[in-house]
């Protein structure tokens, strides 16, 4: 099954910077396979069980209280990427300070007034992190409180959107990818959010702004009230 084209219109689009940075393509194609597996894991729950997901806009719980969420080289230069060109307004001064100051323990630095600022271009991890049924309390990490109630993400759609972002790592001989998916390659450079230093980046993007004729031309798709 070719998923990465089941829905290509749900596939977000940036034709100019694809065309200039061919790693972002990689990772749009991706995310749009991984967004798919989990669209066809909750329809499975609501079909079969009769589950719903309990997230909802403006609930950040999760972003506050995990200590640990996994990112891959690849959606870090994604993330990077989209906070410099494309976060902008007062978010985009929020970020920058709170990538400047971050400290581990610290809720996540991209969670900018309970949204997240990365939105579009957030990790597979987050985009997977999914709880049924009922809210999460205040605090609550209901990854250890009530697994049952968060959604398993369906390992085929993971491999085959890993699969997509291997050119990035220069694997792009099928058998050699094989290879790769079997022995966990991407999954072996795993990285922690929260253990990353983010001042580099806050620096990059106060270098960009400082680059742009007026705070205008930096475009905003991010950010609260999206
Ligand atoms: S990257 Fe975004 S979705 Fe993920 S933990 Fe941070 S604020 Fe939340």
């Amino acid at each position: 099954m070719d998923v990465q084209h089941v829905y290509p219109e749900k596939r977000l689009s940036f034709p100019e910077d694809e065309a200039r940075l061919t790693w972002l393509a990689l990772l749009l194609d991706a995310y749009s396979i991984v967004d798919q597996g989990i669209e066809r894991e909750i329809a499975k729950e609501a079909e079969t069980r009769g589950r719903n997901v309990a997230c909802s806009k403006g609930c950040a719980n999760c972003c506050r209280i995990h200590a640990a969420v996994p990112v891959y080289p690849l959606e870090m230069a994604g993330m990077a990427w989209y906070c410099t060109e494309q976060v902008a307004g007062v978010t985009r001064q929020v970020l920058i300070s709170q990538l400047e100051h971050f400290e581990q323990g610290d809720p996540c630095p991209f969670l900018v007034n309970d949204t997240c600022a990365v939105h579009a271009l957030r990790p597979m991890a987050c985009r997977q992190f999914n709880v049924f049924d009922i809210p999460c309390a205040e605090d609550e990490d209901p990854f250890y409180s009530r697994r049952e109630d968060v959604l398993t993400p369906s390992e085929p759609f993971k491999n085959m959107a890993f699969r997509v972002m291997l050119p990035f790592y220069g694997i792009v001989d099928e058998t050699d990818k094989d290879i790769a998916i079997k022995e966990n390659h991407i999954h072996r450079q795993v990285r922690v959010l929260q253990q990353c230093s983010w001042k580099e980046l806050a620096k990059k993007m106060r270098q960009f702004s400082a680059q742009q004729p007026s705070s205008n031309d930096i475009r905003f798709v991010g950010g609260p009230g999206d």
